[in-house]
């Protein structure tokens, strides 16, 4: 029987409680037709949501898929299977004007600055740029433009110089004030502190997360380096091969992580102070975990099982399914 308090299952999510962007259950495949059916999944069957003023960690190396993720969401990248919903919409297969009808709601900060910025043209035009393609006056966008350079701590003046003129950490901040100037509800950032030093990272991470609490802004934050991940997000998903392998909020994830993949994650990750990184190499070490360049499994089974020191036999014979350990959602038969 209904009551009152009760929410109907057709009935939508209340606006606080509905996801921003929800990827369920999606699948990328390189290549088109039969040659991408045969291809092994790059995307296998990811689901993750991210809530506004929410930042959600996709972490992972370099090959397991977390930059496709990204860019299957923003449009860039054909999806072989599931879907992504933002704000309720299904825009899995969006075409141009569906996007361009999403205007500036969806946007990325990438590693290097340069893909978003034209060495040729000054800081000022580059801001300006998507608020003019929205129809917003010139005098009006370089206003805009001056007031987000001085939000991302760099002076007014900087709107009439060129990129080449910024060290590579000023670059990427105007990198973020350009992916922020339309007031996006859902940033992409995909490598976004890779390229800078351990103090220039700090103070663009400090910059991202000042700007979500201001203006309630979902990331999605991709990186190899899970404590930078850790730093940001208030959930973790890890990836492998394109599965996800662990799964849950930030603190579980990172500080008592379950998978043993994740485990080598945290282990592997760089730390400033050179005894704590002594004791993590040691660690890392103990855990039994073989490098990166083993060979490439079968399919089916667990895809890390030909690097994982715990695997047996039921490893190679049956996918472990994600279950919740202590928090988290871990896919690993033994995990406890
Ligand atoms: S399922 Fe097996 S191979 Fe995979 S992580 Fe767990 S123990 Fe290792």
């Amino acid at each position: 029987m209904s009551t009152a308090t009760s929410v109907r299952p057709e009935a939508p999510l209340p606006a606080a409680a509905q996801p921003l962007l929800e990827v369920k259950d999606l699948v990328v495949r390189y290549g088109r037709g039969r040659k991408a059916a045969a291809a092994p999944a790059a995307v296998d069957g990811v689901s993750f949501s991210i809530a506004p003023g929410e930042t959600v960690g996709l972490v992972g190396e370099s090959g397991s898929g977390k930059s496709t993720i990204g860019k299957a969401i923003l449009g860039l990248q054909r999806v072989s299977g599931g879907s992504i919903t933002y704000k309720g919409k299904d825009i899995t297969s969006a075409g141009a004007s569906q996007r361009r009808a999403l205007g500036g709601e969806l946007r990325a900060v990438f590693q290097d600055p340069n893909s978003s910025l034209n060495p040729r043209n000054s800081v000022g035009s580059s801001l300006a740029e998507p608020l003019r393609l929205r129809g917003v006056s010139a005098a009006e966008a370089r206003q805009r433009a001056e007031d987000m350079l001085e939000r991302v701590g760099l002076p007014r003046e900087a709107v009439d110089r060129y990129p080449s003129q910024f060290s590579g950490g000023q670059r990427q901040r105007i990198s973020v004030a350009r992916a922020l100037i339309c007031d996006p509800n859902l940033v992409v950032c995909d490598e976004a502190v890779s390229a800078l030093d351990l103090s220039t990272q700090a103070q663009v991470l400090n910059l991202l997360a000042d700007l979500r609490d201001e203006r309630g802004l979902g990331y999605l934050f991709i990186a190899h380096d899970i404590a930078v991940v850790q730093f940001l997000a208030q959930r973790v998903v890890v990836l492998y091969r394109g599965q996800v392998m662990e799964s849950g909020p930030a603190a579980a994830v990172t500080e008592n992580p379950k998978h043993p993949f994740t485990r080598a994650l945290v282990a592997a990750s760089p730390v400033p102070r050179p005894a704590e990184q002594a004791a993590r190499r040691q660690a890392r070490e103990s855990l039994g975990v073989r490098t990166g360049a083993a060979a490439v499994p079968r399919p089916g089974g667990c895809p890390f099982r030909l690097r994982c020191p715990l695997a047996t036999d039921r490893c190679a014979a049956e996918r472990p399914a994600l279950r919740t350990v202590g928090g988290s959602d871990v896919a690993c038969h033994y995990a406890s």
